[in-house]
C-alpha cells in the first residue's frame, strides 16, 4: 500500500480532513445562506454513508490523515451520523473525531455520539440573546443550543469549543459577555472574522468586525496574556484569560480566528470533502476534484488516494481575499463544510 500524504506544492502538508455531511440546515445564520434557505443537493448526488466511510478510510489509511471534523450544514441531521462516527473511530491509526454544529439537536445526541467514538465538539453560538438570535439564524432555536452545548460537557466531549461570527450592528458588542459565558461554564470561546462565503455575496470587508476590534473590545474587561502553547496549523491565535481556570484545570482561553486580516495560510493542513464527494483543497478554492465520480466508477483506492493527492498539490499558497482579482467561490461555506 502506498502511504505518501497529501503534500502541496508549497511543502504543506494535510493531515486535518473536514468532511461536510450534508449541505441543509435547520437554521439561517445571515453570514451563511439566505432566510428562504438554497436549493439543496439532490440526494442522488450526496455520498451514501459507506461512501463517505470509505473516503474517510482511504485518507486515513492511504494520506496520512490524523485529524476527521464531521461539519456540514448541520450534520447533526444526517441520519448515518452516528454509523460514520462509530466507523471513523475503528480505523487504525485511529484518527482523533471532532464535530462542528449549530448544537440543535445535541442535547439527545452528545451521549450516543460521545459512545460511538466522537472526541470533542464545536458549537456555533453568536448571541446570548434570544431576539438577537433570532435576527441572526432566522430561528427561534436558542434555548436549544443552550441545552445541546450543557449535554456535550456533560457527555465529556471535551473541551468543548463555542465558535462565534460578530456581525456589525447585530452582535458586534457581544464579545465580553460570549466570554464570561464560555469562562462560567467552563467553554473554550472563538471568534471567527466573518469571511466571503455566503451565498448572498453580502459580505463587506469594511463592515467586518476584526480580530483587532474583537481582541480590543475584550481587553476592556479582560487581560488577555500571549499562550506560550505552539499554534501548529491551528487557525485560531489564542490568548490565557488571567486569572481564570478552564474546565481542564489549566488557565483559561480564548482564541480569534482572523482568517481575512490575519491569514494562516502557509501553516494550512486542512483538506476539505464535500456531501457530493468533491475534494477541495482550500475553503476559497475555485476547483474541486471529483472523487464520487471516481468512486461510483469503481476506481480502487488507491486510484482514489491518487487523486486526492493530486488534487491537494495543486493548492494555492493564500486565499488571496486582499487580491484585486478575489473572486468567491461558486459554493457557499454551507456547501463547502465550515
Ligand atoms: N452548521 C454547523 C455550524 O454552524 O457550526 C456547521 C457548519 S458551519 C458552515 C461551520 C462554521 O462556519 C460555523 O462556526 C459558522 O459560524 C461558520 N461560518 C459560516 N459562514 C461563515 C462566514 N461567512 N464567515 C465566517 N464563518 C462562517
Ligand atoms: Fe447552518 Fe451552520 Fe450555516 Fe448557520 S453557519 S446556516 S448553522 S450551516
Amino acid at each position: 500500500m502506498t502511504t505518501a500524504g497529501l503534500v502541496d506544492q508549497y511543502g504543506r502538508v494535510a493531515t486535518d480532513l473536514r468532511v461536510s455531511l450534508t449541505d441543509r440546515c435547520n437554521l439561517r445564520c445571515t453570514y451563511c445562506m439566505p432566510a428562504e434557505g438554497l436549493a439543496w443537493l439532490p440526494n442522488s448526488l450526496v455520498l451514501t454513508d459507506d461512501e463517505v466511510i470509505r473516503l474517510v478510510r482511504v485518507a486515513v489509511e492511504r494520506l496520512g490523515v490524523d485529524e476527521v471534523r464531521f461539519t456540514g450544514g448541520e450534520p447533526l441531521i444526517r441520519p448515518g451520523l452516528t454509523k460514520i462516527v462509530t466507523a471513523a473511530a475503528e480505523l487504525s491509526p485511529r484518527p482523533r473525531l471532532s464535530l462542528t454544529t449549530n448544537g440543535i439537536g445535541l442535547d439527545k445526541l452528545a451521549r450516543p455520539l460521545r459512545d460511538a467514538g466522537l472526541d470533542r465538539v464545536n458549537v456555533s453560538l453568536d448571541t446570548l440573546d434570544a431576539e438577537r438570535f433570532d435576527r441572526l439564524t432566522h430561528r427561534r432555536r436558542l434555548p436549544d443550543v443552550l441545552a445541546g452545548l450543557a449535554a456535550a460537557q456533560a457527555a465529556g466531549l471535551a473541551p468543548v469549543k463555542i465558535n462565534s461570527v460578530l456581525m456589525r450592528d447585530i452582535n458586534e458588542d457581544e464579545a465580553p459577555a460570549l466570554l464570561r459565558f464560555a469562562l462560567a461554564e467552563g467553554y473554550q470561546l472563538r471568534f471567527i472574522e466573518q469571511m466571503p462565503l455566503d451565498a448572498q455575496h453580502a459580505w463587506d470587508r469594511i463592515r467586518m468586525v476584526t480580530a483587532k476590534e474583537i481582541l480590543s473590545t475584550l481587553e476592556a474587561e479582560f487581560t488577555l496574556l500571549p499562550d506560550p502553547a505552539e499554534r501548529g496549523g491551528a487557525p485560531a491565535e489564542t490568548w490565557l484569560v488571567d486569572g481564570f481556570t478552564g474546565s481542564d484545570g489549566r488557565p483559561a482561553k480564548v482564541g480569534v480566528i482572523g482568517s481575512v486580516t490575519r491569514p494562516f495560510c502557509g501553516d494550512c493542513d486542512r483538506t476539505r470533502l464535500t456531501a457530493d464527494g468533491q475534494v477541495r483543497n482550500c475553503l476559497f478554492a475555485r476547483e474541486e476534484s471529483d472523487l464520487r465520480g471516481a468512486l461510483r466508477g469503481g476506481a480502487d483506492d488507491e486510484e482514489i488516494a491518487r487523486r486526492w493527492r493530486t488534487a491537494m498539490w495543486a493548492k494555492r499558497a493564500g486565499h488571496g481575499i486582499d487580491d484585486p482579482t478575489f473572486l468567491q467561490p461558486a459554493r457557499p461555506m454551507s456547501a463547502i463544510g465550515g
